[in-house]
């Protein structure tokens, strides 16, 4: 497709995709610090953070369903952010993710490193983002998406179905891969990716084509003002120019709003 993997079809990206994330599963988050120096924990707290999720002053607890969720970090990092900064115990989330092998990792996870393992205010459930056809419409508070996008074979489809199942008002929030700005840091960006990352993947998880997907699939997603117009398209409405870059651009992040 144009905005997915340019020399396979489609049905052998969703293939990929699947054999990628089942081969990463359980090397996933060491590889994550591995290879962004663990700056994907800034991002992410970054995004959490100004998501602000949990029940306001005299509203109720949110309903998040957190796509693409693999391991859970996005879920745990929403739930530790209710509970201490909002003191909201009610907020619930869903952690759905296409991958058994991610979400069972994410399971395991919430079990040994979180209080919320096992409760109610966290469920793992197998969906595809294209569909999401175990939640109902309107029904969502808040919708993230991180590092996760990319991989999904028809980006609109996931889009409308975001929209779909977001209450009027509910928010939509991405977080992505994106094109570096100033060229020369692109320049540098690019040949660490290419050279650096699938030899790490090598070193690290004895995994090489995996990570030399990861590259591929991020140099192929579009810019910043192509996905938010994408956004748009869905039915979303984006304040201002409807993303903000991280890191020169290394990473953005895209809301909108179901009107
Ligand atoms: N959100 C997590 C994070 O930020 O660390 C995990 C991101 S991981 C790079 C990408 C995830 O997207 C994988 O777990 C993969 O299984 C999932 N994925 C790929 N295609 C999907 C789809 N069509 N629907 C739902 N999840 C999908």
């Amino acid at each position: 497709t144009h905005f997915g993997f340019q020399t396979i079809s489609e049905s052998k990206k969703a293939d990929k995709v699947a054999e990628v994330f089942s081969s990463v599963a359980s090397s996933y988050d060491r590889m994550n610090d591995v290879l962004s120096a663990g700056i994907h924990r800034l991002w992410k707290d970054h995004f959490v953070r100004s998501l602000n999720p949990g029940r306001r002053p005299g509203g109720s607890p949110m309903s998040i369903l957190d796509v693409a969720g693999g391991t859970g970090d996005i879920a745990f990092r929403m739930l530790d952010h209710a509970t201490r900064i909002n003191h909201d115990t009610e907020t619930r989330i869903t952690c759905a993710d296409i991958n058994a092998d991610m979400l069972r990792e994410g399971e395991r996870r919430s079990l040994v490193d979180t209080p919320y393992g096992g409760t109610d205010r966290i469920s793992f459930l197998v969906q595809d983002a294209e569909t999401l056809d175990a939640i109902p419409d309107n029904s969502v508070d808040l919708y993230t998406i991180s590092f996760g996008i990319r991989n999904v074979t028809n980006i609109p489809a996931a889009l409308r179905s975001a929209h779909r199942v977001l209450k009027p008002g509910g928010v939509f929030a991405c977080l992505e891969f994106s094109k570096v700005r100033p060229a020369m840091l692109d320049a540098i960006y690019q040949r660490y990716s290419f050279s650096v990352i699938p030899m790490l993947g090598q070193l690290v998880a004895g995994d090489r084509d995996s990570y030399q997907y990861l590259v591929e699939s991020i140099k192929m997603f579009p810019s910043q003002e192509q996905f938010a117009k994408m956004v748009e398209d869905a039915g979303f409405m984006l304040p201002g120019k409807g993303f903000e870059e991280l890191t020169f651009g290394v990473a953005s992040v895209w809301k909108g709003v179901k009107p």
